[in-house]
């Protein structure tokens, strides 16, 4: 019943807003008024309040009548933001930030990792420290995807050292053009600066910024990592599509077709048709809210099976896959695309490192899913600042 309120939506949006006469932005503006933009969300908030299964439909049914995706342009806003908003943000902030999230017109960026904090990321460095209604921050961001288009950061420091780790952290949205704000590219293998370093000196922050409680920060960021993983790896895309699709092509243009290679092109394809289905089971199971470990199942078996797929096809290529357009530096206004096959195997050592590395995967599915003996974490219970650290 749900999903079709869902689909009637739809059929009046494009009704309404005809795709192909319509500006993109206004489309996006229209799809979130008519709560198309994440079904599961509450009315008002760019969803309908239904299970979110039902936006695997909606999407289908869009993307057939052409309509635009804004997904690309801003990947860490739609993946991780807005679920990040719409849970721990006060109406005000849901208000102000959802729909120029989900239009484009606002991009967004993470600011977690640090040089000396990645996997560690509640090992991280970096201060807010209150001054009136206001906070300061200082400190190092790094691998920040899009910082250099970004309108919004969310932003995780710590704001009380004597805490242990997890306890000492608070979450903001922080303005990527306020003063003190400094973005440098950092170039990628691919030749691209798709992400850089973010240095803040003496930035201002207003309290109302705050994203959940003083101190709650690990909270916040939890929702935001779960995601992540989801939005990297969580993808249901048709069968035989995507990079498989794309080894199965050069297969068949390939002239000595010998059965060692083909068993190597099966092995794979149902490797990619296996998380397919995974993902296809976990989006259906999925409720509101804050994604369980599920999304690092699917983040992990993506990550290992794109690197798998793309060595494999560049050896198809032979000679052909050393050929490379560009290593020019630019500065991409997309995160994680790629136009060569030869660009995506490049992108896809990436994979199993961004949104946490695969062996972070495998620690919390060993730990959460089959119950085994945690990971040594001799500085848990230590206040920060007693953490011996360089
Ligand atoms: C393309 C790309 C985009 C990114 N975008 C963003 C972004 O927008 N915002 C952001 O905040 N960050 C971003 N990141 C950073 C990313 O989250 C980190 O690179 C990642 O979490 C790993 O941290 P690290 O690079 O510091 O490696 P480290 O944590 O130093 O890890 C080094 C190695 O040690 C292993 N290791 C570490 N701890 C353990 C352990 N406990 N058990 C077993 N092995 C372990 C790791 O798996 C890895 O192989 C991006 C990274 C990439 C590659």
């Amino acid at each position: 019943m749900s999903e079709q309120l869902a689909i009637d939506r739809v059929e009046q949006l494009l009704a309404d807003h005809p795709p192909a006469s319509t500006d993109a932005k206004e489309f996006l503006g229209a799809q979130f008024d008519a709560g198309l933009a994440w079904v599961h969300f509450p009315e008002g908030r760019g969803g309908l309040g239904i299970e979110p299964s039902a936006q695997r439909a909606v999407n289908e049914r869009l993307r057939e009548a052409k309509a635009p995706e804004a997904y690309w342009h801003n990947p860490i806003g739609h993946g991780m933001g807005a679920p990040t908003i719409v849970t721990h943000g006060s109406d005000e902030q849901q208000e102000r930030y959802l729909r120029p999230l989900f239009t484009g017109e606002e991009v967004w960026c993470q600011l977690f990792s640090e040089p000396g904090a990645g996997s560690d990321v509640a090992g991280l460095s970096g201060r807010a420290v209150r001054d009136g209604d206001e906070w300061i921050v200082n400190g190092q961001k790094v691998w920040t995807t899009l910082a250099h288009l970004a309108r919004w950061g969310m932003l995780l420091v710590r704001t009380d050292p004597e805490q242990p780790k997890h306890r000492g952290m608070t979450y903001f949205v922080v303005d990527m053009q306020a003063p003190g704000v400094e973005v440098r590219p950092l170039r990628q293998i691919t030749g691209e600066a798709e992400f850089n370093e973010v240095y803040f000196t003496d930035v201002r922050i207003p309290d109302s910024e705050r994203l959940g409680d003083l101190g709650q920060g690990w909270a916040v960021a939890t929702t935001t990592l779960m995601n992540e993983r989801v939005a990297i790896g969580g993808a249901v895309s048709p069968r035989g599509s995507g990079p498989i699709g794309e080894a199965v092509r050069l297969w068949e243009a390939k002239a000595d077709k010998d059965p060692v290679t083909r068993d190597r092109l099966m092995q794979l394809w149902i490797d990619a048709e296996v998380n397919r289905l995974t993902n296809l089971r976990a989006q259906q199971n999925r409720s509101v809210g804050t994604p369980g470990p599920e999304g690092s199942v699917g983040k992990l078996a993506f990550a290992e099976a794109n690197k798998e797929i793309y060595a494999f096809c560049l050896d198809l290529l032979g000679a052909e896959g050393t050929l490379y357009s560009s290593y020019e530096m630019t500065r991409p206004d997309k995160a994680m695309f790629t136009d060569s096959t030869q660009k995506s195997f490049l992108r896809a050592r990436a994979n199993s490192i961004e949104g946490g590395t695969s062996e972070i995967m495998r620690n919390i599915l060993g730990e959460r899913v089959l119950g085994l003996p945690g990971d040594v974490r001799v500085d848990k219970d230590l206040p920060w600042s007693q953490v011996p650290r360089n």
